[in-house]
């Protein structure tokens, strides 16, 4: 009889493991995935795209958006542009990222003309809750690494992190000079403490006050223009090509005192538009669906700071905003200082940016009106203002973990007061509600933006972007030739595009 063998299960034996190549993907290197498999996820993908290739030869709708490039009409090859060899070259301009997202972020296009390519911005995007465990989400760069020779210059509008979070992942990738205002490069330099490769980018500083133009290539120069925003030296850029100008909005709004005292340059885009003529405004869309404009202004927000020190006049106050929001910083130390009180800032971004603000001269510090975190035992409370991170609700920032009492060097009593300077970004309320709950469990009072009403003090929060009016009357003053909405989400690229063509059968 013949013995039945029962195969013996083989050690695993690394040095007989097939040996590729490393990617510098960690997950994928601690994945094994047989030969097989990965054919036949491979066949399957390019039936897919084949399948979907060809649905407009056998008539099955495909994209029928009156955006899909077609008026709305169903594409069908003959519709297909024959490319004429040859010819002049096209000027292009592709959003790499930022048009149409779930969410605004990942702010990034790309221009090209001819062999030549620059780019605007380098954002990334938050996804919230939609992806556990996911931090960033980057926009996709193969095609400008296929095309990296092309690449003459990136010029970057502010430096909040929806236009400039995918830099230190990028700029090696695509290395080319850096164009910005100066504290954009600040914090541009700042993102690079915490790249992983070692890579020296080619900064050059420019200054939109001076209206200085610098030719970037064979086809290409950029200035840069002056516009207020909620981060200093915020600007649009203006691109003139070949085929004529291009104006990219960045982020804006328009401020008749801004606390810098640098108004929008709108005389500058005037004169461009006067002399030269728009061939293209690309315009952001975040706050065209608001009614009228603005109401209040960054001077209004001190006042109602300077409401809630002398309501409060026995209380700690804790103050949270937007971290980047420098000029609100520069504002609620001289409020403090004029109450007598001394300011604490806790945070790593807010500790970081008032570095970069201090060595680039945006904020300037009333003297004596600062002090550490762990020196506030030291005071009496009336004495005390605290400016932290986590006005958003975000689990690690300052606020949340005076929340949860898991603060190192305070803990919330019943006399103190927290300010909400600021806005829920949508998609953030529930974690902001839970920090709010969690500081009044704690005691405090709590005073957010849009329930000032209840505490009896004026507004604590001034949006960065412009409203609808605001948006007419920049589109008027520039008269574009063509119009492109970017920044936003596929609703508001719509709507921004609405409020473009009305404004245009209204002007001609
Ligand atoms: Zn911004
Ligand atoms: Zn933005």
């Amino acid at each position: 009889m013949g013995q039945r063998r029962l195969a013996t299960p083989q050690k695993d034996d690394a040095n007989k493991r097939p040996q590729s190549k490393k990617s510098n993907n960690a997950v994928l290197n601690s994945t094994t995935t047989r030969k097989g498999e990965v054919f036949r996820a491979q066949r399957r993908t390019s039936e897919n795209v084949n399948l979907r290739a060809s649905q407009h030869l056998i008539d099955i709708p495909v994209n029928k958006s009156v955006y899909n490039g077609y008026g709305g009409e169903q594409f069908s090859a003959k519709m297909q542009p024959k490319p004429v060899r040859g010819g002049q070259p096209k000027l292009r301009i592709i959003p790499i990222g930022g048009v149409g997202e779930m969410g605004i972020g990942k702010n990034m296009n790309a221009i090209e003309y001819d062999d030549e390519i620059i780019i605007v911005d380098m954002g990334f995007l938050f996804p919230g809750s939609d992806y556990p465990g996911i931090n960033y989400i980057t926009p996709d760069i193969t095609w400008l690494e296929e095309n990296k020779h092309k690449i003459k210059a990136h010029v970057f509008t502010h430096g909040h992190l929806d236009h400039i979070g995918s830099f230190r992942h990028f700029i090696h990738r695509i290395p080319a000079p850096v164009y910005g205002s100066k504290f954009t490069i600040g914090m541009l330099d700042r993102t690079m403490d915490d790249s992983e490769v070692d890579f020296k980018p080619d900064y050059r500083v420019m200054d939109p006050l001076s209206h200085e133009i610098v030719q970037v290539s064979k086809h290409f120069s950029v200035e840069l223009v002056r516009v207020n925003h909620s981060i200093p030296d915020s600007t649009a850029v203006i691109i003139r090509t070949p085929m004529g100008v291009i104006v990219d909005s960045g982020d804006w709004r328009f401020e008749e005192s801004p606390v810098d005292g640098q108004k929008f340059d709108l005389e500058r885009l005037t004169e461009v538009a006067s002399k030269e003529g728009i061939l293209m405004f690309m315009n952001e869309s975040t706050n065209c669906e608001s009614a009228g404009t603005h109401t209040h202004t960054e001077f209004d927000i001190q006042y109602s700071i300077g409401q809630v020190m002398d309501k409060f006049s026995n209380s700690r106050v804790i103050l949270s905003c937007f971290s980047s929001q420098v000029h609100r910083l520069q504002l609620i130390l001289e409020e403090a200082h004029k109450h007598g009180r001394k300011v604490a800032f806790a945070g790593f971004s807010m500790i970081q940016n008032l570095e970069v603000a201090l060595r680039s001269g945006t904020i300037k510090i009333p003297k004596d009106t600062i002090m550490k975190m762990e020196d506030i035992v030291k005071l009496p409370d009336n004495q005390i203002a605290v400016v932290c991170t986590g006005s958003q609700g975000e689990f690690n920032a300052v606020l949340n973990r005076m929340a949860t009492g898991a603060h190192k060097y305070m803990k919330i009593k019943g006399s103190d007061v927290v300010v909400f300077s600021s806005n829920p970004i949508p998609g953030n309320e529930k974690s902001v509600v839970r920090t709010v709950d969690g500081l009044m469990r704690e005691g405090s009072d709590v005073i957010q933006n849009g329930k000032t009403h209840l505490t009896g003090v004026g507004p604590l929060h001034l949006s960065g972007h412009g409203y609808y009016d605001d948006h007419v009357k920049l589109i008027n003053a520039l008269n574009p030739t063509y119009y492109m909405p970017i920044h936003g989400e596929f609703h508001m690229l719509v709507h921004n595009a609405r409020l473009a063509e009305k404004r245009m059968r209204n002007s001609s």
